[in-house]
């Protein structure tokens, strides 16, 4: 079977790795001219760890990933708002979380899809799909190229994807009210205690600092804003800089660490749950099915489980298309659309506005059990998976960072 694939983010690359595993031979079409990613970091949490692990680049991520421990919550004054037991959340789901950089997580499955022989077309950015007389999809790419394959997947993320239109009609992301500063900070000594993820929460405002190594922090700071003044300044930095001046340390600490030129503004937008994610022998992946926001926490996790998920689908049903979509499709979207709305959830409590609402937003999150927290996560995020704490989940009717912190 001939298996085209477009996009080479980390659902691309992954779905790549997984079926040539499983035998298949899919070659991947990225529309960049070289390798090159956008954004700072990522968390891994346990989910993404086990499908790491299932492709064989667990041992990899671990020598270039910080194993976070704890999260701590903090608001803009310093006052503790209680935080995640990471280890605990770990040792339930049975696999460790890792915080890493982008560019280093995509390093490694690049790496390993190249020595798979994977063959990654560089330059192809499609223009356009339409069916053939058969109804078979052909993908037009700008360089004149086209291809014809038996399954074409579209991993070619939330922005603006090709594929997403063609099986859906319209790809137009939602802005969600909200702007991500990002950032890589790089000391020559310590920035922060330890390993660990500081969340900060004001009104409006969030910054969050994620440790790779003592020296190694990336970080995004955020702020509600209407889209129309979603424009990036000419010293991003500084405004960045002047808008969370006063926060608790390490915040200040970590701006001046990060080059002034690295700092990237990002009008954060997410998409509506789809009801279906295929037509024709086109069928959608990560972020081009289902792009939840970054409050969610899961977009590389889930895109991951995609990967995994797939190749069983279409091993399971003999390489049909029909019910490996199918399949699919009834086991990601439920999970996938859950976390999107926990996300969304998520996001409108952490940048409401109104003190009410921020007060019993802090309280509701200084008086979690700790507990109860983990065992939350655990069902939301393993839902699915064969991981050893997860075996006896639920569908996740709760189960993501929007479940444990709503005030509405
Ligand atoms: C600020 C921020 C923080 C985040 N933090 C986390 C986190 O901590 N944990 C987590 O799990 N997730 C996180 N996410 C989400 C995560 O980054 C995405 O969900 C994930 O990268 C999705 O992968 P993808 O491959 O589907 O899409 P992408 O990474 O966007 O990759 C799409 C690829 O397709 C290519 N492409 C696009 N159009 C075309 C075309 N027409 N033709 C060919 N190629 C094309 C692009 O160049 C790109 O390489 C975060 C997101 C943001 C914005």
């Amino acid at each position: 079977m001939e298996i085209g694939i477009l996009g080479g983010g980390i659902a691309g690359l992954s779905v790549a790795l997984a079926l040539r595993k499983q035998g298949y031979h899919p070659r991947v079409y990225e529309r960049r001219r070289e390798p090159a990613t956008m954004g700072a970091g990522v968390t891994l949490w346990p989910n993404a760890s086990f499908v790491l692990e299932e492709l064989g680049l667990l041992q990899d991520i671990d020598a270039i990933g910080g194993r976070p421990l704890a999260m701590h919550r903090q608001d803009a004054v310093g006052n503790a708002l209680g935080g995640l037991d990471i280890a605990l959340l770990d040792r339930t789901m049975g696999y460790p979380t890792y915080t890493v950089l982008r560019r280093d997580l995509q390093a490694v499955v690049l790496d390993h899809v190249v020595r798979a022989g994977i063959p990654v077309e560089f330059g192809h950015r499609a223009a356009g799909i339409e069916l053939d007389a058969h109804g078979r999809a052909v993908a037009h790419f700008e360089n004149g190229a086209n291809i014809r394959p038996d399954l074409l997947i579209g991993a070619d993320g939330r922005m603006d994807s090709v594929a997403r239109k063609f099986v859906a009609g319209d790809n137009t992301p939602v802005y969600q009210g909200f702007v991500n500063w990002i950032g890589v900070a790089q000391g020559q000594h310590a920035l922060v205690d330890d390993i660990s993820i500081q969340d900060f929460w004001g009104a409006g405002e969030r910054f969050g600092c994620v440790a790779i190594r003592p020296q190694l922090v990336y970080w995004a700071a955020a702020q509600a804003r209407p889209l129309s003044e979603a424009i990036p300044t000419a010293d991003i930095r500084k405004e960045v800089e002047d808008l969370f001046a006063g926060w608790p340390e390490p915040v200040a600490q970590i701006i001046r660490a990060t080059p002034a030129n690295a700092v990237r503004l990002i009008a954060v937008h997410d998409l509506e749950p789809l009801h279906t994610w295929n037509r024709a022998n086109v069928l959608l992946v990560g972020d081009a099915a289902h792009a939840p926001l970054p409050t969610s926490g899961q977009g590389a996790c889930q895109a991951l489980e995609d990967a995994w998920h797939l190749v069983r689908c279409l091993d399971g049903a003999s390489g049909n298309l029909d019910e490996t979509f199918r399949a699919f499709t009834e086991i990601r979207s439920p999970k996938t659309a859950k976390l999107a709305e926990q996300g969304r959830v998520f996001a409108r409590g952490l940048f409401a506005t109104d003190p009410e609402a921020c007060r019993l937003r802090n309280e509701r999150a200084k008086a979690s059990d700790p507990v109860r927290d983990v065992q939350v996560l655990t069902a939301g995020w393993g839902q699915g998976l064969p991981m050893p704490g997860c075996r006896d989940s639920t569908p996740a009717q709760e189960g993501g960072f929007g479940s444990l912190y709503r005030t509405e």
